[in-house]
């Protein structure tokens, strides 16, 4: 059977034994198409009646009596549930803050104990976001220490030639995404990490755009720091507190700049000297959010149940799809691939190009014209995302995708949106 057509997709999805996950998520809208499960998951069925049940329940009637009867732990139960996702131990694992705030706080505990080294080595794909952290460290640590920014030859991928050139027995510090965020490029995290250690760096991981989509083996890489976010293929919600993981061996010669209670050796001895935690709980600062914390819970206990080696296999199988119906249909109308063709090195979500992406994406969003919704993202200058999260994502819906993006771009359709950007692309 040729794999172009709906026939063929929708025998993919017969074959498929992880489609009955599609029905543990809510969609109000059964025509809606989603595919920014990378920026932000979808919401499971349990989570709206587990909320309501941690509000009225351990808030509402339980009172500050339910910090000793589950808040307390609440973080590091969750954080257990996580670390099998990215190849760690439980307690090397805590959730709390955002990503850049983590990066922050791990990126500063590096810097301390690298005392000497003035390096700093990211690439030129990685999130703005963890740029400016690192900027703004440099700053903070008086302009002592030097950026570099490896720079990738094809707007996609970064050489392992590159990322040496920029390293240097002066480097304190390498930190990367895992997947980057825009061309789904997924560095081999163990050659980068041994590499990183025969110059002498530590190496932190961003993971926000690899947990829940790819395995992560943190601990078999021998990686020394990593963060990461919840919300996107975790479904943890918007603004779900992030994580962070500091290899066991390091958390005692580490040591978090922002010294809050929840750091502290025992919280509720009101001691007026801060004595950091014996283990991760050192990179705590204050109260968590109880209720954005609570919220992770289902969503970690669909992902543990779908298995993340099973999930990969079918990512894999999406993506190989995807990118062949891409090639088929919409070369011809000016689109390009813009993710590795080697799967082995490629995330979960698919970029493709085109001039007019904005106002494509805004067509496929907003098409006024009584065909389906389909949510993609815009990434400047001329990226569209398709973001492929396998939990819910089916092959049906990939078919369909590429089918409206053919029909708007052979019919501009898209010719009747403003070029004018909204705030949140
Ligand atoms: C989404 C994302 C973040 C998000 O950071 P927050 O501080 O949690 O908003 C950070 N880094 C990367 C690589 C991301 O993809």
């Amino acid at each position: 059977m040729t794999p172009y057509t709906k026939e063929y997709a929708i025998r993919q999805d017969e074959k498929d034994p992880l489609k009955h996950f599609k029905s543990r998520f809510i969609k109000s809208d059964s025509d809606l198409i989603y595919l920014d499960g990378n920026s932000l998951g979808m919401l499971p069925c349990e989570t709206p009646h587990h909320m309501d049940r941690v509000v009225k329940e351990e808030w509402g009637k339980g009172l500050i009596r339910s910090w000793n009867t589950g808040w307390y732990e609440r973080s590091a139960q969750l954080a257990a549930k996580l670390a099998p996702l990215i190849g760690a131990q439980p307690e090397e694992v805590m959730i709390a803050d955002s990503t850049s705030v983590n990066l922050f706080k791990l990126a500063y505990a590096a810097l301390q104990h690298q005392q000497g080294r003035k390096g700093i080595v990211s690439d030129q794909l990685n999130f703005p976001s963890d740029i400016y952290v690192l900027q703004g460290l440099v700053e903070l640590l008086g302009n002592k220490h030097q950026l570099r920014l490896a720079s990738s030859a094809d707007e996609m991928t970064v050489s392992m030639e590159e990322l040496e050139k920029q390293l240097s027995d002066d480097s304190a510090l390498l930190t990367l995404s895992h997947v980057v965020f825009k061309s789904a490029f997924m560095y081999d995290m163990k050659a980068v990490t041994r590499l990183a250690h025969k110059k002498g760096a530590m190496v932190l991981w961003d993971l926000s755009h690899a947990v829940g989509s790819v395995p992560v083996y943190l601990n078999d890489s021998n990686a020394d720091l990593a963060i990461g976010c919840t919300y996107k293929y975790l479904n943890g919600g918007p603004g779900a507190p992030a994580f962070l993981y500091v290899r066991k061996d390091l958390q005692q010669k580490l040591q978090s700049p922002v010294q809050g209670w929840f750091g502290q050796s025992n919280p509720f001895e009101f001691n007026l000297d801060y004595q950091p935690a014996v283990g991760i709980n050192r990179f705590l600062a204050g109260t968590p959010p109880l209720l954005s914390l609570s919220a992770l819970e289902p969503a970690l206990e669909i992902m543990t149940e779908a298995g993340i080696n099973n999930l990969r296999n079918k990512s894999v199988l999406q993506t190989r799809y995807l990118i062949s119906l891409v090639e088929e249909y919409l070369s011809p109308l000016g689109f390009s691939l813009a993710s590795p063709g080697d799967e082995t090195r490629r995330g979960s979500h698919i970029s493709i190009r085109h001039a007019e992406a904005y106002r494509i994406c805004k067509a496929l969003i907003d098409p006024q014209t009584g065909d389906r919704v389909i949510i993609p993202d815009f990434r400047e200058p001329d990226n569209i995302r398709l973001g492929i999260a396998p939990l819910y994502n089916s092959f049906l819906d990939i078919y369909e995708a590429v089918m409206q993006l053919k029909l708007l771009v052979e019919e501009e359709l898209y010719s009747r949106f403003p070029l004018t950007r909204e705030t949140v692309t």
